[in-house]
């Protein structure tokens, strides 16, 4: 048994750093972590560019454990889509930002639309579409005002069942967009097969657009390619003025960024952004 004990011992230090058991912790909790409502959902505007408008959000996953604190998507989420957590959580997600967008819709405020975040397992997931066209009819909301946002290595799987799946989708009413695109390898020339509206230029490109050519260079070329194809751009991470009138000049259309808000929570968001138009 000291053998035994021994090779234990090896198996968690050898096999099991301290990220991996941090994912376990992680796991665990979030199994529970919907039915104790521990997820709240924050919203970041998205701008018209050349009115500097709000026209709509972005949905963004916020996780609060009570003892573990504040847990990002960007560590949650893949576990959750390792565990196939995400269909569930997707889904309440979706239907959470719906049923947003209904109430302020109801409260009298222009109709905003919402981008959600669909993950490559929810993508793949059989009954996708269903789950889709039953959250816009429960909900009320308008299935233009919904957007889901996919990314490139989604697409990239450019199979019969993924076109199938995007065409059903689109023809729900609702729109699609490519998010961090130009972090993978999908060429413009192909997006045409695709029925999107909408190309999300990564925030690594806009990040040091200024100081990087190649960065200028990308994101100026994926903002004028994108409009022979006619679709609309929208650049995330927009963080500076500077980045903001690279962005205005080369005709990008909508923009996002802590330059105008970091995701907040619904009430924030209604008071700096909506309540001006109800008076
Ligand atoms: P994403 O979809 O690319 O979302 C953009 C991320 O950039 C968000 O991080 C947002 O808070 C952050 N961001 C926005 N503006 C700026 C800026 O100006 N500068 C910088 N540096 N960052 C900015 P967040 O909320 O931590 O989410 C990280 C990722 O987690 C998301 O990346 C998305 O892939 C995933 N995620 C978040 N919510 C969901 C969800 O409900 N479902 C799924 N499947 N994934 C989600
Ligand atoms: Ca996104
Ligand atoms: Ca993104
Ligand atoms: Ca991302």
């Amino acid at each position: 048994s000291k053998e035994l004990a021994g090779n234990k011992y090896q198996f968690y230090t050898k096999d099991m750093d301290d990220h991996s058991i941090e994912n376990v912790k992680i796991e665990n909790a979030l199994y529970k972590a919907l039915s104790k409502d521990e997820f709240h959902i924050y919203y970041q505007p998205q701008m018209d560019a050349v009115q500097e408008e709000v026209v709509g959000v972005e949905a963004l996953i916020r996780w609060e454990h009570p003892t573990m604190g504040m847990i990002s998507p960007g560590e949650f989420i893949p576990i959750a889509e390792e565990t196939g957590l995400i269909i569930p959580i997707g889904e309440w997600v979706l239907r959470q930002a719906c049923q947003q967008i209904m109430e302020w819709k109801r409260q009298g405020y222009a109709c905003l639309s919402v981008s959600v975040n669909l993950s490559a397992r929810q993508f793949k997931q059989r009954n996708l579409v269903a789950i889709v066209k039953e959250t816009l009819e429960e909900t009320g909301i308008d299935p233009e005002c919904l957007e889901l946002e996919l990314t490139e290595n989604i697409i990239i799987q450019n199979t019969d069942d993924t076109i199938k799946t995007m065409r059903d989708l689109k023809s729900l009413g609702i729109k699609i967009s490519i998010d961090d695109f130009g972090t993978g390898y999908s060429s413009l020339g192909y997006l045409k097969n695709f029925p999107i509206s909408t190309l999300k230029i990564d925030k690594s490109f806009v990040h040091d657009v200024m100081e990087n050519e190649n960065n200028e260079a990308i994101t100026h070329t994926i903002i004028t390619l994108a409009h022979n194809l006619n679709l609309r751009v929208i650049a995330e991470g927009v963080e500076t003025k500077e980045q903001l009138d690279f962005l205005v000049a080369k005709e990008c259309d909508y923009l996002q960024g802590y330059y105008f808000s970091k995701p907040i929570d619904a009430a924030t968001f209604k008071k700096k952004y909506l309540q001006r138009e109800s008076s």
